[in-house]
Formats: C-alpha cells, structure tokens, sequence
C-alpha cells in the first residue's frame, strides 16, 4: 500500500471511509471477506516479504464488523476451505506465529442459513427401529444422554441438501463418529450398506 492509502486507513475511523477486507489466498486474487474496523492503534513490526526478507511493515489491526452478514453458506464453506488450504501450506513456523498473533476474542457476525423442517416422527422412528445400534458399524451407542437413553442420531442417506426425502426408508440412526463420517466422506459403499439395512429393518418392523 501507498503512504496515502495507509494514511487514510489509519483515520479510517473519523474520516468516513468505509473499509472493506479481502484476503488473497491465490496470487492476484481476492477473495470478499466483509466490511471491517480499525480495532487498534496502527503499529510497525518485522515482517519477511515474498523473498523472506525481513522489513519493517505496518500493521492495522482489523476487526470484522458486528451484524448481519449475508453470507451464504456455501460462500462461508468456500471462504474457510481457502484459509484451511492456505494454513496447510504455512511452515510450522509462520503457522505457530500467526496462531499466536490471532485475536482472543473472536469477531461474531449473524449468518444466514437455510435449515429444513425435519419430522420428529421420522427422526424417533428410525432411533426406535435402531435399539441404541448404530445402522453403519453396528456397535452399540458410545454413550447415554442424561437421561440414561443410548445416543444416536439421524441421518439422510441421500442427504436432504441433494434432494433426498424426509421418510423412514431414508433416514438411518447412527453413532456420532458414523455419522462424521458420513459427512466428511459418504462413501459409495456404506450409502450401500445403509440403504440394506433399512430395507432389513423395515423388512421385520
Ligand atoms: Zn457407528
Ligand atoms: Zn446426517
């Protein structure tokens, strides 16, 4: 940045101008983050520039703006995906340096999200159908709620985001570690090996 951009950033906070962020994840491109704030007192550090020499940089302490920010959520999903990347590149070093150097308190910020209706009888009927068994790795429930009941949860085999129906032929009790997995990897073959078992268990109801 130029002397009088950092001039006017660093009166950003009396002279009107409105400060908006973008990280660069990708050489020449920007990604939106949101309107921001000063927070502090601007300040100089060593810092090591592209070549990884060390000068002398300003620093502007930034907050992002409290409120309502209509970010989507797959907007926000891409937007973290792109740090996690980033972070992932980092030596351990840098990585450690900039952990440190992150805020205590983090920014909150409203998000809108779309959430689905789901049916409480469909949900109770796949855990009863269950009996405190995981429908994936058929071991028992890790743990009792605290009311004593095992703790399973539901899940869509064919996920409601991709179109799947809200019914007891799609819907699956599983432990909580099953059911990660499920997110994270929803590999072909447990899709396959769910979609048995409820055919089994509808079977014998
Ligand atoms: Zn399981
Ligand atoms: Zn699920």
């Amino acid at each position: 940045m130029s002397f009088a951009q950092n001039k006017t950033l660093a009166e950003s906070r009396t002279n009107g101008v409105g400060v908006h962020l973008f990280e660069v994840f990708i050489d020449k491109e920007y990604t939106y983050v949101g309107p921001v704030e000063l927070c502090g007192a601007p300040y100089q550090e060593p810092q090591r520039d592209e070549s990884g020499n060390s000068r002398l940089a300003y620093v502007f302490p930034l907050k992002v703006l409290t409120g309502t920010r209509a970010v989507s959520r797959e907007d926000q999903q891409a937007l973290d995906s792109l740090r996690v990347k980033k972070a992932k590149k980092l030596s351990d070093e840098s990585l450690k340096e900039r952990a440190e150097k992150s805020r205590k308190m983090p920014s909150t910020y409203q998000q809108l999200t779309m959430q689905y209706e789901r049916s409480v009888w469909v949900s109770e009927y796949a855990k009863r159908l269950a009996k405190g068994i995981c429908q994936l790795c058929l071991k028992p429930a890790p743990f009792e709620n605290a009311k004593g009941v095992p703790y399973l949860e539901t899940h869509h085999i064919v996920w409601l985001a991709k179109g799947g129906e809200d019914t007891i032929t799609n819907t699956v009790a599983l432990c909580p570690n099953c059911h990660k997995k499920m997110h994270v990897v929803d590999d072909k073959s447990d899709v396959e090996i769910l979609l048995q078992r409820i055919k089994q268990l509808g079977d014998v109801a």
